[in-house]
């Protein structure tokens, strides 16, 4: 690997691909428009670690109203519901019956583990159920679900950085990197 940008994470190489410039725009926007459509009704933001913490710590000093933020661990079992899409939500103290809540996620890939939060989330009855991600991969995506809050599309190759890790590692870097294959 000869470009001294490139930096390596145990065994893979990653090249810079968005800047934290670009990043910092990207989340503006978002809190932009959710500002547009919740200023009025004091949302619960949940973010879901560990993934989310950096993008809702930024996200969260853009927003210029009331709200509150609850950050949530989600774990799979296999359910007793029909569908198995059950999700154990661990650190929701919050009741949502009949409140405005906004999943915070960094990436959507396959769609997977946010259509088991929706599913586990619906069922305590929030007035509005919506989701906000930083990064969206539209082409990995194998579960149909609305996303309402779309940061960057990205093509599906893996990311690191800006929280996101790979096995643990890379949480810490301010902007976002692609592997190299
Ligand atoms: P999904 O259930 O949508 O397939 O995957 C969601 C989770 O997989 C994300 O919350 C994230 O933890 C992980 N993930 C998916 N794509 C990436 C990626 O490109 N980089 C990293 N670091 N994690 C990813």
């Amino acid at each position: 690997m000869n470009s001294s940008t490139h930096i390596k994470v145990l065994d893979k190489y990653f090249q810079p691909y968005i800047s934290a410039e670009k990043i910092d725009q990207v989340v503006t926007q978002l809190a932009k428009a959710i500002t547009q459509d919740h200023a009025n009704d004091r949302p619960l933001f949940i973010a879901v670690l560990n993934g989310a913490f950096i993008f809702a710590s930024d996200f969260l000093k853009k927003i210029p109203f009331d709200c509150e933020i609850s950050f949530i661990k989600t774990k799979s079992y296999e359910g007793t519901s029909s569908t198995g899409e059950v999700l154990e939500l661990i650190g929701l103290d919050e009741d949502i019956k009949g409140r405005t809540v906004i999943i915070l996620e960094d990436i959507v890939d396959t769609g997977l583990t946010i259509k088991k939060l929706l599913h586990t989330l619906q069922q305590k009855e929030p007035k509005v159920l919506k989701i906000a991600t930083l990064l969206f991969k539209p082409d990995a995506i194998q579960h149909q679900f609305p996303i309402h809050y779309i940061g960057l599309e990205i093509p599906p190759k893996f990311v690191l950085g800006y929280g996101l890790d790979y096995n643990g590692l890379g949480r810490n870097y301010p902007e976002l990197y692609q592997l190299v294959q």
